[in-house]
């Protein structure tokens, strides 16, 4: 319900400029130039939500889940490009100075050099903007340095828009236009204040210190943080948060990880990570006692409150980590639910934590089922990949209908397994995943 309520007023926020110009009492002008007025101020309004979209805010990704947030974040910037794109051909009347006769510019557009040139400004950039974020893993440049551009290439473009909205626009000239403008692109700005400013000083008043860092599985690693000098995080299990480790909390080398640890075995947050790139390559070599900053919780991969009957966890690889830190609280908790865990790896050395599996079958009573792509001798697990033949040969039809599906891992695997147990029945409302990429 929330996330309804959050889209209608999503949808309130971005049309608000399009309602008050409807109701603005001037004279209307011919469809066409109507059209394509609308067009432009409905990009600029979805722009400069953009900003709050992508600020992170638990209000917002905490109802819809972080990676849905993202996924609209890129769908909306894809939208409002295409409607700035075709803003300025839809025009039917000329580009003149106004007729003496006609004061309120029903016949005439402006043709001010420095408010349209603001729009030419933006009409170029916001272009190589989206398809530079579109092709962000082809670029030479390490993630910190596209999000540092993608920041600042955002801002400039806004800059750009406003400037040519209220300068340019027949309506953005308007005193309650150019006063809703001002104020969407001072929350755009105070959402940049926030991420980049504020909530960097908050967490600089609440630093942790890695206690342990250990090796969990071939270039898998679980690192351990304290919490120094305050009371810890309150999350749930299956939770994540933005890590930062021996950087200052202001910088912006900071990635996303899932936290392992149960809430319920006490202040320590753990984290399982795997070598992939520039940061998560050197995890292992973290030494203890160095500073971090923790920038969460968030996503909502929880399973607090759900009364399924039962619940079955899908990990591909390192998506085991908020799965594990889930079935780690579980058996805290003694919750007495049948739980399966169907846990995929290429090779039997990335299984991580085995006894901890081991114990979790017998403590917790979860039925594990390993799963390897390039099996050694004598395996006698499954082997292949998780996919929908292995799930139909698994479940059957009362935990399709009634169990809660909890799934982790590479994108393919989520996609096959989703489209599996939803051809089979399982309502979309017993699924519960999460992307470890946005994009
Ligand atoms: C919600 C979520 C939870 C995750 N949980 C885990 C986990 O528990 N264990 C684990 O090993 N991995 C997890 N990941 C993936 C992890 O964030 C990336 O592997 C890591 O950031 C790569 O950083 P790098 O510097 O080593 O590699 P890079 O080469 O710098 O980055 C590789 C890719 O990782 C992603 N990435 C890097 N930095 C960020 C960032 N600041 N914000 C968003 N995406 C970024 C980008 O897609 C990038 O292309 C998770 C990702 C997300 C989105």
């Amino acid at each position: 319900m929330s996330a309804v309520l959050l889209s209608l007023f999503y949808l309130a926020v971005v049309l608000l400029p399009l309602a008050l110009s409807a109701f603005s009492g001037l004279p209307p002008r011919p469809f066409r130039d109507e059209f394509a007025s609308g067009a432009g101020m409905l990009a600029f309004a979805i722009i400069l939500v953009e900003f709050v979209l992508s600020g992170r805010f638990r209000s917002v990704s905490a109802k819809i889940g972080m990676d849905v947030t993202m996924r609209f974040h890129q769908l909306l910037a894809r939208t409002a490009l295409v409607l700035a794109m075709f803003h300025p051909f839809l025009y039917g009347s000329e580009f003149n100075l106004p007729y003496p006769f006609d004061p309120t510019r029903q016949l005439t557009l402006t043709r001010d050099i420095a408010s349209l040139s603001s729009g030419v400004l933006a009409f170029v950039l916001l272009p190589a903007f989206v398809i530079l974020s579109i092709g962000r893993d082809s670029l030479p440049y390490k993630y910190e340095t596209w999000r540092l551009m993608h920041g600042l290439g955002a801002v400039a473009i806004s800059g750009a828009l406003l400037h040519h909205t209220v300068s340019a626009g027949r309506y953005g000239q308007l005193p309650a236009l150019e006063t809703l403008w001002t104020v969407l692109a001072g929350l755009a700005g105070v959402s940049l204040i926030y991420v980049y400013l504020l909530k960097p000083m908050m967490l600089a008043r609440a630093p942790w210190r890695v206690s342990r860092v250990q090796k969990a599985g071939e270039r898998t690693w679980e690192i351990d943080l304290e919490p120094d000098g305050h009371p810890g995080l309150r999350y749930k299990a299956g939770q994540f948060a933005w890590l930062n480790i021996a950087n200052s909390a202001f910088s912006l080398r900071e990635n996303p990880f899932s936290i392992s640890s149960a809430p319920g075995a006490g202040k320590t947050l753990s984290f399982l990570i795997k070598e992939l790139g520039d940061f998560t390559s050197t995890i292992g070599q973290v030494a203890p006692e160095t500073r971090a900053y923790v920038d969460g919780p968030h996503g909502s991969l929880v399973v607090t409150g759900r009364k399924e009957p039962g619940i079955a966890f899908i990990a591909g690889g390192v998506g085991l980590a908020p799965l594990l830190g889930i079935l780690r609280q579980m058996r805290l908790e003694r919750d007495g639910r049948p739980t399966l865990l169907i846990y995929g790896n290429r090779k039997a050395e990335q299984i991580v934590h085995p006894q901890e599996l081991e114990a979790l079958a017998t403590e917790l009573g979860t039925e594990i089922v390993l799963v390897l792509s390039e099996p050694p001798e004598g395996w006698s697990g499954r082997t292949g990949m998780i996919d929908a033949a292995l799930v139909e040969s698994i479940f059957r039809e009362p935990e399709m209908r009634d169990w809660l599906f909890v799934m982790c891992g590479p994108g393919e695997m989520m996609e096959t397994v989703e489209d599996a147990l939803i051809a089979k029945g399982v309502p979309t409302r017993q699924i519960l995943s999460e992307r470890f990429r946005y994009d």
